[in-house]
């Protein structure tokens, strides 16, 4: 119910189950506690590890602070699995739904009942032009806490330990970040081949899910691939529809490789791309192609 008279400003901190935005849900707190109301808030999706709910309630026993959960009303389970499943859709170019209905959509229909003043989200030092971006596609009344106390993803990390907080499990066991296992913003091969190894059963639900509605949710160099080979003309090819894999030539002649989008039961258990702690993908509440 939207307030009929306001005493003070609400900052709204949207906590995503990760560091950052543990730690600045306290900042904010320290910095704005006293003259604001801060409210932390929470988008549930239920393929995120079951200890980001542990790691949720000692953040909010912490902060000394409720964490409320805000939910998208259309999807009550807050389910990416449900979501992908009416929309018939899991990821692309344009983006991925269960971003855009479990927290984007999430977050407006919150706005619609809620007067907020500002936000905080777990911008660090270091993603300041990541951060100005957002402000000037998403939101300017966006408070940058942890860039301007100078802290990094890793301080956030060490912080937490220091507080005796343990991070969600997830980044021990190698993740790149908290959210749902098995990410359909993912396309490299390194992580679904991580997927595979280390839940099995997520890797095997995606597979058979992502095939029935028709997504090729990963990407993966030509040779690693048995039905592309390179040709005489040292391009390579896709042999079963003898299409050459490289754009046109750019100015100075150059044919850039394209790898091709596969079907996960077509990934070779051995195909790899980038490291895993290059990938940076994220599931952002405002912007649903980009992180945030
Ligand atoms: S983390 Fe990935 S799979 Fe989960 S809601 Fe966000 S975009 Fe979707």
């Amino acid at each position: 119910m939207r307030r009929w008279y306001r005493t003070m400003e609400t900052i709204a901190v949207w906590f995503s189950c990760g560091a950052a935005s543990a730690v600045a849900a306290m900042l904010t707190k320290q910095q704005y506690g006293d003259t604001c109301l801060v409210r932390v808030l929470n988008n549930p999706v239920i393929e995120e590890d079951a200890d980001n709910v542990r790691f949720m309630r000692d953040v909010e026993a912490w902060l000394r602070l409720p964490i409320e959960t805000v939910k998208n009303h259309k999807y009550p389970n807050c389910s990416a699995v449900e979501v992908w499943e009416r929309r018939g859709y899991m990821s692309g170019n344009a983006g991925a739904p269960c971003t855009l209905e479990l927290k984007k959509m999430a977050r407006q229909q919150f706005e619609m009942d809620n007067d907020i003043d500002w936000h905080v989200l777990g911008f660090a030092a270091g993603e300041e032009s990541r951060f100005c971006n957002f402000q000037e596609q998403e939101r300017r009344n966006t408070l940058p806490v942890l860039i301007e106390a100078g802290m990094s993803r890793a301080d956030c990390y060490k912080y937490l330990k220091e507080v005796g907080i343990a991070p969600p499990r997830s980044y021990e066991e190698g993740w790149p970040n908290a959210n749902c296992k098995g990410c359909v913003k993912a396309s490299s091969p390194t992580y679904w081949n991580f997927v595979r190894r280390v839940a099995y059963d997520v890797f095997q639900a995606r597979k058979e899910q992502s095939r029935r509605i028709g997504a090729k949710l990963t990407r993966c160099h030509p040779k690693f691939l048995a039905f592309c080979s390179k040709h005489e003309d040292s391009l390579w090819y896709d042999d079963r529809t003898k299409t050459c894999l490289h754009s046109e030539p750019d100015s100075r002649g150059v044919r850039k490789l394209i790898s091709p989008r596969i079907y996960l039961d077509e990934l070779p258990a051995d195909a790899k791309g980038r490291p895993m702690k290059n990938l940076d993908f994220e599931c952002g509440i405002f912007c649903h192609t980009h992180g945030g």
